[in-house]
Parts: structure tokens; C-alpha cells; sequence
């Protein structure tokens, strides 16, 4: 399978997303629906939530498919 990462930002946080890591346990879309919406394309919107609320959803991911850094933190 092909590495392929994704990326979404709100302009402060960048949320990156591996798919072929991803266990597809949902907790992502439990825990911030409004951000993480597997049935819906774009299926990340960044914009619809606050940066502390997508890193500590980010921080349950139990596969590691979901990783962040601070946009000021290059
Ligand atoms: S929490 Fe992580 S493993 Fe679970 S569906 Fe979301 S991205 Fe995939």
C-alpha cells in the first residue's frame, strides 16, 4: 500500500493524517464530530473546532493515523 499522508489546518494547528495507519476505531469522529466526520468529503474540517479541542482528540487516536504540529512551530 501506498504511503500517503493528508493534511488539514485551521491557520494554527495542522492536523496530519496517515490512512493506511488509521484503525477506523471512530474515536476521532466520537469525540469531535464536528471536526472529524468520516462519512463526509473533506472528512477533517479544522475550521470546525478549536486547536485545544483537535490536539487532545488527536492525542486519543489509538493507531497513530492522527498527528498534529503548531503551525508557529516549524
Ligand atoms: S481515532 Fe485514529 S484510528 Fe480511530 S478513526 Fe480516527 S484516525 Fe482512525
Amino acid at each position: 500500500m501506498r504511503n500517503i499522508t493528508k493534511k488539514y489546518t485551521n491557520g494554527e494547528v495542522t492536523i496530519v493524517w496517515q490512512p493506511n495507519m488509521c484503525c477506523h476505531s471512530g474515536l476521532c469522529a466520537q469525540t469531535l464530530p464536528k471536526v472529524f466526520r468520516p462519512m463526509e468529503k473533506p472528512w477533517i474540517v479544522p475550521e470546525n473546532g478549536t486547536t485545544e479541542q483537535i490536539v487532545d482528540t488527536i492525542k486519543l487516536c489509538p493507531s497513530g493515523a492522527l498527528s498534529y504540529k503548531m503551525n508557529d512551530q516549524e
